[in-house]
């Protein structure tokens, strides 16, 4: 089965999907995680994706599909995946239905005010790429990570003005993937003004959508 999870930056598909993953056989493929991981190993691609990611911007379409097609052809994703970050615009959902069939999208919703408040806080460990957040899930010491003893520090796409940009990115490109995908009949919206307290909650939503359709 082939999960889609979408949503604005900020709307905690990441960390649904991190637990989704754990609870169920399916790895969980993030693009962002993928041209992290690109960018920090200097390929020719990562190379080329960083100057757009340091802006906010959206990586071209054939760089990062090119990128998420390698992956996904990886045995563990044989039996299906949730996908995190991809689709990210119409072209791309186009693209990828040539490739597979996406079976269910997990449409993550949440307010505004709750949104901005989850993207301004977020720092970044140097040497383990965990990721904190300064008021919901601060790290035990200020400045150092728990996991590694790294430094912590906000990344350029964690920056205010690059999260207002994503903002208006997935406003613009993003979000007329909820149409697409209702046509298709294949939508479910999640509310996702959860607080870290009521993750469980969320998550069994969740599962209750993966179930359905
Ligand atoms: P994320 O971790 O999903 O927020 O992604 C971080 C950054 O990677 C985004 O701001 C984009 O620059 C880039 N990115 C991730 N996924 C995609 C995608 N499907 N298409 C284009 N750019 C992407």
């Amino acid at each position: 089965m082939i999960t889609v999870l979408i949503g604005a930056p900020g709307v905690g598909k990441g960390t649904l999907a991190t637990i989704l993953a754990k609870k169920t056989s399916f790895p969980h493929i993030a693009t962002g995680d993928l041209l992290r991981e690109a960018v920090a190993n200097k390929t020719e691609l990562g190379v080329k994706a960083s100057e757009y990611m340091d802006q906010g911007k959206l990586v071209p379409n054939e760089i990062v599909t090119q990128i998420l097609l390698e992956r996904t052809a990886n045995d563990d994703c044989k039996n299906g995946f949730l996908l995190d970050g991809y689709p990210r615009n119409v072209a791309q959902a186009e693209t990828i239905s040539n490739s597979f069939k996406v079976d269910k999208v997990l449409n993550f919703v949440a307010d505004k005010e709750n949104i901005i408040q989850r993207l301004s806080g977020r720092v970044t460990c140097r040497k383990c790429a965990a990721v904190y957040h300064l008021q919901n899930s601060p790290p035990k010491q200020d400045d150092i990570c728990d996991k590694c003893g790294g430094e912590l520090y906000q990344r350029e796409d964690q920056m205010p003005s690059t999260v207002k940009t994503r903002l208006e990115v997935y406003e613009q490109e993003t979000a007329p993937l909820i149409d697409f995908y209702t046509q298709q009949g294949i939508l479910i919206n999640i509310d996702a003004n959860f607080g870290m307290d009521e993750i469980e909650k969320i998550t069994e939503q969740c599962e209750k959508a993966l179930e359905v359709l």
